[in-house]
């Protein structure tokens, strides 16, 4: 595992210094003793394909205008959420402290354990399953994902794919599992999904 930079290890009430600070009030505590031992990856763009809009933020705050695109009116109600946001640009935002259980997750499995978003952290990058992502997106998730890394007891790195099959395609066949892995220093085992034989690591309880 790469050293993390310190400012992008959490610190004790779980925010990032290296993200620009956006809280969602879409989060709740995690069960008592819950150890964070997942990372997921998302993609996202709103309104869909298009970036910078500011929209993604105002959908995480319950802010989103209804009347702005056809898509929101159906979405602008739902509440979610994500620990983190990278944008186009490599910004890092943060919308939920570590320690508390962000909502991004949704219906979801990981080796038999449900309702992933009590044990994981999630990243949304700014993105669709038809485009590549920059580089300086992949520069700050590999900033960010080794600094979760040292702070918080992670087994294991997922796709929302992954882990919630059939019901969602993001990151999307355009994230670079292998680079990421790379830039970020990570051991094959902490990537379950993508290197099935290496999943050393991971048990199913
Ligand atoms: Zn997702």
């Amino acid at each position: 595992m790469s050293k993390p930079e310190h400012r992008y290890l959490p610190e004790a009430d779980g925010w990032v210094p290296a993200a620009r600070r956006v809280p969602s009030p879409n989060f709740d505590e995690r069960p008592a003793g819950m150890p964070v031992d997942l990372v997921v990856l998302h993609n996202i763009s709103l309104p869909p394909g298009q970036f910078g809009s500011g929209d993604i933020e105002a959908f995480f705050q319950n802010r989103l205008d209804p009347n702005k695109h056809p898509y929101f009116a159906t979405i602008h109600q739902v509440q979610v959420s994500a620990h983190f946001l990278v944008t186009r640009e490599g910004e890092l935002v943060q919308f939920v402290p570590c320690t508390q259980r962000a909502w991004h997750a949704g219906q979801s499995d990981f080796f038999g354990r449900a309702r992933c978003n009590d044990f994981s952290i999630g990243i949304e990058i700014e993105g669709c399953d038809d485009l590549p992502f920059t580089l300086a997106q992949y520069d700050t998730v590999a900033a960010l994902v080794p600094a979760l890394l040292a702070a918080y007891p992670v087994r294991a790195i997922a796709g929302h794919s992954d882990i919630a099959p059939g019901r969602k395609t993001d990151p999307g066949p355009h994230f670079d599992w292998a680079r990421f892995a790379r830039q970020a220093g990570v051991a094959p085992g902490m990537l379950p999904y993508q290197c099935p034989g290496a999943a050393g690591q991971v048990t199913n309880p």
